[in-house]
């Protein structure tokens, strides 16, 4: 369905982030690309795989390219050359901010939001498809190009912001098939026998309406004269009732996730293709061989033609197994990444290879877990902590992580090469945490934190630091652009053995008379960042690490940290996808992020973080978390978010990212009062926090210090006014 693209050794995340520093030219950019889609089309045919797929490559991302495709390019970055217009809508640069940016479906990849207005004027621009196409037919290989459908196209854009009331991107979709059809008759003329088009939005519960428009969308692309048969894939879970409408169109085939899903009601597609996505793309377990066989052979009965495949792209699991030399010999042989999974692929289509019997008893809990203990409400507690911490109104904090710099890099790559001891390390983290400090007092923050410096990841952080986690060292998996995170793998009970973040947090407040925020993790993001077990049910590894968190947070108040930050970024991208299982998602998430916090004292304050911009299907939930404060991103929306009727019911502190992180852009003073004003229309000013969007880490000092006084220097001219 799809590959990593970034490199098995993250070459493109170097050539982008060299380009965009001005190191090499946009030819060599390209010569990087090329090497890579060539090398990847190259393995996948030695490891015998005879449906290849072209077009998974990007230079940022799928969504921004089918939205260059169609050359839905807002004006405002039309002024930009081809490549930097490209850029400006991912990173935004001087004079323009990027596009929003969100979590595609339940996993930690992040798109871009394209925007389309009712007079976006779309227009063929079929260079990409076309080009790889031709790349590796140079190659003597002939792919399937992969282009995202237009359903999903339209349903993840957002209205044009000068769009009427009422509009949608969807009201667009006879447009966007017009340049679909075009684009359908050049790859035909290419020679292309095959596309492959992307509709994972049809896994979600959709309207009468939405199912109509797929219906009438497929019947349409199908019935054209000149076009390469057409893949129909969905993914991420169970068609449901848009399989009925798939299958009344004439795509020739439909790709099904078989393993989220089942293969009930796929009789529905006697006639066609089906491609049986039986090797998941978002675990890294090895497939039980044994039972996909078995599924391969009622799907037979079904079907004109079966074709073996991964559930989903593999763009969400790392290269390859076989470099991590370091794991335990015994776990590493049960795992499977994107090479191994393809070998899978391959065996099982050809009869090959040995069934792999992964399957464990499942694991039963010994006894019930214990229901999160409540704190006093929080009114006794609001009360309790503004005598104690005496902040001023608007208090100015940041979400936890200053810049990673080259020199602090170096210093944990040496501490774990060994080539500096314990003593040495610590010195220099703790000449970090130093600069930290002096940085925000003399930029006058009202609530400080010690950055991060020791934590190379806030998940692998607390992974390596617990029982019951392994962590991998190539295991890179794309986030966003050219951001990678290594998720660790759970493969055992967590348990904690010892205090993880007490010293360093200690050592932070022993410098500064001001309050410093302790920094956590929290258990549903824990779990969701990394690689999850299959003999357990999920609830229960995120109670287990709740459990951890919570021995956690009763040190730190021992130690003297009585503001507790404990981060739940992943909340909502763990939702399940359909509407039916999200409450009872949302009730054992929410106790266990309340397990892991409710042990702190009533004069303690719970911070939590989480970060997408549509926290507006949240806000019920982030309310359950019970935690004081909540920052959320806003900057890039323009605080819409709090627009939101939800949110004026909201009744606890609120921080509405004030600067947008993901982009190398400083806010002024005025901009930053502008999203203040908007936000205390919605949010009392006794409730208003002002802060960044997220942590600080991927930006340079010199960003984040003109950044922070910015965004200070408005929160006091705000003071003044509310
Ligand atoms: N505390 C983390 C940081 O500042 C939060 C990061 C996140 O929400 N993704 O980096
Ligand atoms: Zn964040």
């Amino acid at each position: 369905m799809g590959y990593p693209r970034i490199g098995p050794r993250r070459e493109l995340k170097r050539a982008l982030e060299s380009y965009w520093d001005g190191a090499i030219t946009a030819e060599q950019l390209h010569d990087t690309g090329r090497e890579l889609r060539k090398q990847t089309w190259l393995r996948l045919a030695q490891l015998g795989l005879t449906q290849l797929p072209s077009n998974t490559f990007s230079y940022y991302d799928q969504m921004l390219d089918t939205a260059i495709l169609l050359d839905a390019i807002p004006d405002r970055y039309r002024k930009h050359h081809s490549l930097d217009a490209y850029f400006a809508m991912a990173r935004g640069n001087d004079s323009v901010a990027p596009l929003p940016m969100t979590k595609w479906f339940d996993t930690n990849y992040h798109y871009l939001v394209p925007e389309i207005g009712p007079d976006t004027v779309f227009r063929l621009r079929a260079d990409k498809p076309v080009s790889e196409f031709r790349e590796a037919r140079e190659l003597g290989l002939i792919t399937r190009p992969v282009l995202l459908g237009p359903l999903t196209f339209l349903l993840l854009s957002q209205a044009a912001p000068d769009s009427p009331d009422g509009f949608q991107p969807l009201d667009r979709l006879d447009d966007v098939l017009v340049t679909y059809a075009q684009l359908l008759a050049r790859l035909d003329a290419e020679g292309v026998p095959w596309v492959q088009l992307d509709e994972p939005a049809l896994v979600l519960d959709r309207t009468e309406a939405e199912l109509d428009a797929a219906k009438r969308a497929y019947q349409r692309l199908a019935n054209l004269g000149e076009r390469p048969r057409l893949l129909l894939a969905s993914y991420f879970g169970e068609l449901g009732d848009a399989l009925q409408a798939i299958a009344a169109t004439g795509v020739e085939a439909v790709a099904v996730d078989l393993v989220r899903g089942t293969t009930d009601g796929l009789e529905a597609l006697a006639g066609k293709t089906i491609v049986a996505g039986v090797v998941s793309g978002r675990e890294v377990w090895r497939t039980d061989l044994g039972s996909a066989r078995v599924t391969l052979e009622a799907l037979r009965a079904m079907a004109s033609e079966v074709v073996v495949s991964t559930s989903c792209s593999l763009l969400h699991v790392p290269y390859d197994v076989e470099v991590e030399t370091e794991l335990e010999p015994g776990l590493r042989e049960r795992l499977a990444f994107a090479e191994q999974k393809v070998a899978e692929v391959v065996a099982l289509a050809t009869g090959t290879g040995d069934k792999f019997q992964t399957e464990l008893p499942f694991w039963v809990p010994e006894k019930a877990s214990p229901k999160a203990q409540r704190r006093s409400p929080y009114a006794v507690r609001a009360k309790a902590q503004a005598e104690y911490l005496k902040l001023p109104p608007l208090p100015v904090t940041t979400i936890g992580s200053f810049p990673q710099t080259d020199e602090l890099r170096a210093t944990r790559a040496d501490a774990a090469a060994g080539r500096i001891d314990e003593q040495e390390y610590e010195r220099r983290i703790e000449l970090e945490v130093q600069r930290v400090i002096r940085l925000q007092e003399e930029l006058g923050l009202d609530v400080l934190v010690h950055g991060e410096p020791e934590r190379n990841d806030m998940v692998q952080y607390f992974a390596e630091n617990l029982e019951g986690f392994a962590t991998t060292r190539f295991g890179w998996v794309q986030s966003y652009g050219s951001r990678c995170t290594r998720p660790p793998i759970m493969h055992g009970d967590v348990k904690r053995t010892r205090p993880i973040t007490v010293a360093w947090a200690r050592y932070a407040q022993s410098l500064t008379g001001k309050p410093v925020k302790g920094m956590l993790t929290g258990p549903v993001t824990i779990v969701a960042w990394s690689f999850k077990r299959h003999d357990l049910p999920l609830a229960e590894s995120v109670w287990q690490v709740a459990q951890a968190l919570r021995e956690e947070v009763t040190d730190l108040e021992t130690a003297g940290i009585h503001i507790i930050q404990v981060d739940e970024p992943a909340l909502r991208e763990m939702t399940p996808l359909r509407e039916r299982d999200q409450a009872e998602y949302l009730q054992w998430a929410v106790e266990a992020y309340r397990h892991a916090t409710s042990g702190a004292s009533d004069r303690t304050q719970i911070h939590t973080h989480l970060c997408y911009s549509d926290a507006a299907a949240a806000f019920a939930a982030i309310d359950a978390l019970d935690a004081d404060v909540t920052t959320i991103e806003s900057a890039r929306s323009h605080a819409r978010v709090l627009a939101e009727p939800t949110a004026a019911a909201f009744s606890r502190g609120l921080g509405p990212g004030v600067y947008d992180i993901h982009s190398p852009r400083v806010p002024d003073v005025a901009e930053v009062v502008e999203l203040l004003t908007y936000a205390s229309k919605s949010v009392p000013a006794a409730q208003l926090w002002v802060n960044p969007d997220c942590g600080l880490k991927t930006r340079t000092y010199p960003q984040v210090q003109a950044a922070l006084r910015n965004v200070v220097e408005a929160a006091r001219l705000m003071r003044g006014k509310v």
